[in-house]
């Protein structure tokens, strides 16, 4: 049916869609300053007087964009009509909802006045029209579902089902009601690439020399469980109070909540009471636990390791909302709306003045952190509606925010790449692609980070506690003050531009605000060449996360503080001072003058000894005793003196005094 058919079908059973409602126009022009369209479908008065603005949605297609068309009309009949907010109200009409149910439910968030959605339908032969109010999302923070997620694997598909009833159990009891769990199965021959690649890391760590053999990757296999099941699940975002009532059922977990609840706020608060909540008895049943947050779940999980997704279960309003489609709840997982302030994607036509003000205001709030690329990202769609007026930007914005972690997630992870911040704007004229702004990490010079650059680091934003660090893993490794972090590593967010012409390419940088001329861009190399120069330091980014970091564990604790219990006091009596300290630690090569600790010992389960810093001893060291390993600590004197592990008679080595 034609638009016009059914908008004059709508006017004709006005009364289907609210009682009381009287048409004024259809097609009524509004002069519009700020529009491209200035037409309302169908303007109409309710029984309280008020102005109805009817807009008609008749296809699914492009409907996350046109959704903000309403500003425009809101906007211009308010002026037109010299109405305020609450003398009008609107109402989109429209037979599909699928696509039209999330950003409807934002629009109903985040505006003052009064709207409602309807679906209709119209039977046939009598053309009678059906109306069925639509129920926005209940949304916090403009967001549906909770950015922070839970991975739970599984040995096999009876697990699986034992994982998604206990799921069920567990919500219930605490009254969790608005969850989605994703069922997803592994790839083809991921175990046996996870088990090889752990035996290669166990095999570098140990100093093994040569070839990994069969027997040690035969070892890793007899003790790596094959966990092929998953489910991802992700909850609804509640506010604290709601989660302080699901915590309740658990009185010990409820008392801790509420005592540091009061200690921390916006989403640091809502995630830790995220987690207590799910923590609470009656716990999941699971065979292995991991954190997900939604870079991990696209980045990591689809992209890198191609997990299938072979069922989303939805449950309560997911389930309810039966014109929600699993492909948009999956879109929202993966941060895809901008609102979880990581990630953007969306295509507007440069001439259209309220898609551009929108995208605009999105740009600002996907990038809250970000000043830089922020103002740079709207400059040059500004620029790009300047030139190409009558073009489309396609714009993706993809800014985790992740600090010192993005070096480390860069590093370790297979598609690292895809875990650095980057944006893309591509202009199209006539449907071919004319220009590209494209956003990096770029070096800001061609120097190489002094090794003390992660102690520093470590210093000036988490009082020299690795634990703060690595607890910022369990919400996904977000931190806000990134940019400096990055700056104080040697990083710039930067842009380049890219002026297509047939075959022809011009590259410009940007530098000082304005465009500056230069050769051939491959994207990442300067970040690339970036990693190159600094393998020191990532070296030793990497030895000191990774073992506190693997998948469910996000170990905080303190390795001086372990180091402490192996202090003995005979030893320390005695008064034994290294005489030819090491530098550096043997493992991650960390500069030593900036710990407390370091150990002479011997690696676990391999007959080599090492000099190792605090985190090293403790994760790589056999431990600290006569025969295993010596504990030194360093003195006002700066000076090295042994407090742990000397033998219970006289002289222990030589090479003390
Ligand atoms: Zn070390």
């Amino acid at each position: 049916m034609f638009e016009a058919t059914l908008r004059d079908l709508i006017a004709s059973q006005i009364t289907a869609i609210e009682a009381g409602l009287v048409v004024l126009n259809i097609e009524k022009y509004i002069p519009s300053t700020i529009g491209t369209r200035s037409f309302i479908d169908i303007l109409a008065k309710d029984a309280r007087g008020r102005w109805v603005l009817i807009e008609l949605k008749r296809s699914d297609a492009a409907s996350r964009e046109a959704i903000h068309e309403i500003y425009k009309y809101v906007e211009a009949v308010k002026g037109h009509l010299g109405a305020r907010d609450d003398e009008m109200k609107a109402i989109i009409v429209s037979t599909e909802w699928k696509e039209l149910l999330v950003p409807f439910s934002r629009f109903v968030h985040d505006t003052s006045i009064s709207i409602s959605g309807v679906k209709i339908s119209v039977s046939e032969p009598d053309r009678d029209i059906k109306a069925e109010f639509i129920r926005p999302l209940e949304l916090t923070s403009g967001r549906v579902l909770s950015p922070w997620h839970e991975i739970s694997l599984y040995t096999s598909e009876g697990r699986l089902a034992e994982g998604i009833a206990s799921y069920d159990a567990s919500c219930k009891a605490k009254g969790i009601n608005d969850y989605v769990m994703v069922e997803m199965k592994a790839s083809e021959g991921f175990y046996e690439h996870s088990v090889l690649c752990t035996a290669a890391s166990l095999h570098g760590i140990r100093g093994g020399a040569g070839e990994l053999t069969e027997e040690e990757i035969a070892d890793v296999a007899s003790k790596m469980d094959r966990l092929d099941h998953m489910i991802y699940f992700v909850p609804q975002l509640q506010t604290a109070e709601e989660y302080l009532e699901m915590i309740r059922v658990d009185p010990e977990q409820y008392e801790e909540a509420k005592e540091f609840s009061c200690q921390m706020e916006g989403d640091e608060l809502l995630c830790s009471l995220q987690e207590y909540a799910l923590d609470a008895n009656p716990k999941v049943d699971r065979d292995y636990f991991e954190i997900g947050y939604p870079a991990k779940f696209r980045c990591k999980l689809l992209v890198d390791e191609a997990w299938t997704i072979t069922k989303v279960h939805r449950r309560g309003a997911f389930a309810r909302n039966a014109v929600l489609t699993d492909e948009t709840i999956l879109g929202e997982i993966e941060g895809d709306a901008g609102t979880s302030g990581q990630r953007l994607k969306r295509t507007i036509r440069l001439s259209d003045k309220a898609e551009f003000a929108q995208l605009q205001k999105d740009v600002a709030e996907a990038l809250p952190n970000n000043p830089v690329w922020a103002g740079m990202v709207r400059a040059q769609l500004e620029e790009a509606r300047t030139e190409f007026p009558r073009g489309t930007a396609e714009t993706s914005i993809f800014a985790p925010s992740t600090g010192l972690m993005t070096l480390f997630f860069a590093t370790t992870q297979e598609q690292g790449i895809s875990y650095v911040p980057s944006y893309t704007i591509l202009i199209r004229s006539d449907a071919d692609v004319c220009r590209a702004y494209v956003g990096e990490l770029l070096a800001a010079d061609d120097a190489a980070q002094p090794p003390e650059a992660f102690t520093d680091i470590l210093m000036k934003y988490y009082s020299g506690d690795l634990g703060s660090l690595i607890m910022s893993m369990t919400w996904g490794g977000y931190e806000a003050r990134d940019i400096d972090m990055l700056e104080d590593l040697g990083l710039i967010y930067g842009s380049f531009r890219c002026d297509i012409q047939g075959e022809e390419r011009e590259f410009f940088r940007m530098k000082n605000n304005r465009w500056r001329s230069v050769g051939q861009i491959d994207p990442y190399t300067e970040f690339g060449s970036y990693l190159e120069r600094n393998e020191r330091l990532l070296r030793i980014i990497v030895n000191k996360l990774s073992p506190r970091i693997g998948g469910a564990i996000c170990d905080g604790s303190s390795a001086d503080r372990q180091l402490e219990d192996s202090i003995d006091p005979v030893t320390e009596a005695k008064g034994k001072y290294h005489l030819d300290a090491p530098e550096d630690c043997d493992i991650c090569s960390i500069p030593l003058a900036g710990e407390t600790f370091f150990s002479d010992g011997r690696l676990q389960s391999s007959p080599e000894w090492a000099n190792m810093c605090a985190d090293c001893s403790v994760y790589y060291g056999e431990g600290i005793g006569w025969g295993i390993g010596q504990l030194y600590r360093k003195e006002s004197n700066d000076r090295w003196l042994m407090v742990g592990g000397s033998s219970d008679e006289g002289d222990d080595s030589d090479d003390e005094e």
